[in-house]
């Protein structure tokens, strides 16, 4: 017997639990109003068990609903020797178990950086924040490629609690405004959904489990981003205390507003890549910017440093940052779409 949630209770059987799972994603789907006929969809896939569910499990509804989507699985390489090369493996497989189209970016064709590169320079400490700034950026830029409509993530319940608890620890309160939303960049082009938001992450590794999906479940060799296991470590702590900490977390971010008086960053257009940024020059462009001009701390730190590196010549020296305007110019596409990428 299984337990579809802990908060209700219900004993199921096996093939009663996979039910459960699918139509209690389909209600949210629905509910949300997450999808319109005719629409191609990327599912961003690591391999790993959140976006092979999704994968499988939005395959499962499309059919089982006539949702009439095209869904394209896209995967980000990040260029992480042991790790990323293994998983992208069981992306591979899974197109052909789901037989769904699959496009690969890198970060060494983005960027001209791999990860294991930059961990070569930046070492152990802020490699996950190189890492998040350009696989966001890259997932927006695979998706624009192929033209698709929106973006699907596996983000579950705990990682929006967790992100929850990280926002209100750092007093960011931009992202936490709109880190709960389901939909993020709804203006924009190119929405993000998380269909899995009040899917806890139990739940996906049982459903995985006992479906017997393929999919990849090491750590990354970087390790896990310590921020992130803190908050993880709070929650679980809270979870058994009072099992329905995770959606009340997410409950609170909801409800959550933010003074009219409070003054939050205006997003405008990055001067030298044309994505969205609410800085003058966006994170990814001073990130990079930094590996190439062997300042691996530019952009870790405050934005005024970059400003006073910037006026005083040591930055910046070419107007453009001539790999992304090429790279831009390839997606063909508005750039006024990354203000979801900022949201997680
Ligand atoms: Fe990237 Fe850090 Fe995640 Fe590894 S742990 S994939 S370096 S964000």
């Amino acid at each position: 017997m299984f337990r579809k949630n802990d908060l209700k209770g219900d004993a199921l059987c096996k093939d009663c639990f996979f039910w459960a799972f699918e139509e209690e994603v389909h209600k949210t789907i629905i509910d949300a109003n997450l999808f319109s006929p005719g629409e191609v969809v990327a599912i961003g896939a690591s391999g790993g068990k959140d976006s092979t569910v999704l994968a499988y499990t939005l395959k499962t509804l499309n059919e089982r609903y006539d949702y009439k989507l095209d869904l394209i699985l896209l995967s980000v390489d990040e260029g992480i020797t042991g790790y990323r090369d293994d998983s992208l493996e069981t992306v591979k497989r899974n197109q052909q178990q789901y037989e769904l189209p699959l496009k690969i970016i890198s970060y060494k064709e983005l960027y001209g950086w791999t990860m294991d590169d930059i961990v070569k320079q930046v070492g152990l400490k802020n490699n996950c924040t190189f890492c998040g700034v350009f696989r966001r950026q890259a997932l927006d830029r695979g998706a624009m490629l192929l033209k698709v409509d929106k973006i699907v993530t596996g983000h579950n319940a705990d990682d929006i609690a967790e992100t929850v608890i990280m926002n209100i620890l750092r007093g960011d309160i931009a992202r936490l405004k709109r880190c709960t939303a389901i939909t993020t960049g709804a203006d924009g082009a190119l929405p993000r959904c998380k269909p899995f938001k009040y899917t806890y992450e139990k739940e996906i590794v049982m459903y995985a489990y006992f479906k017997k999906l393929d999919y990849f479940s090491t750590e990354c060799i970087y390790s896990p981003n310590a921020y992130r296991g803190h908050a993880r470590t709070y929650i679980k702590d809270l979870e058994a205390i009072r099992p329905s900490s995770i959606i009340d977390i997410i409950h609170s971010g909801e409800c959550m507003a933010v003074k009219k008086e409070v003054k939050l960053p205006v997003q405008g257009t990055c001067s030298r890549c044309g994505y969205i940024s609410s800085q003058e020059v966006c994170k990814a462009c001073v990130l990079l910017e930094g590996l190439n001009k062997g300042l691996p701390k530019l952009g870790i730190g405050k934005p005024h440093k970059v400003k006073k590196l910037e006026a005083q010549g040591k930055i910046f020296t070419d107007t453009k940052n001539p790999k992304f305007v090429e790279n831009r110019d390839a997606d063909k596409g508005s750039m006024a779409n990354n203000a979801a990428a900022l949201d997680f």
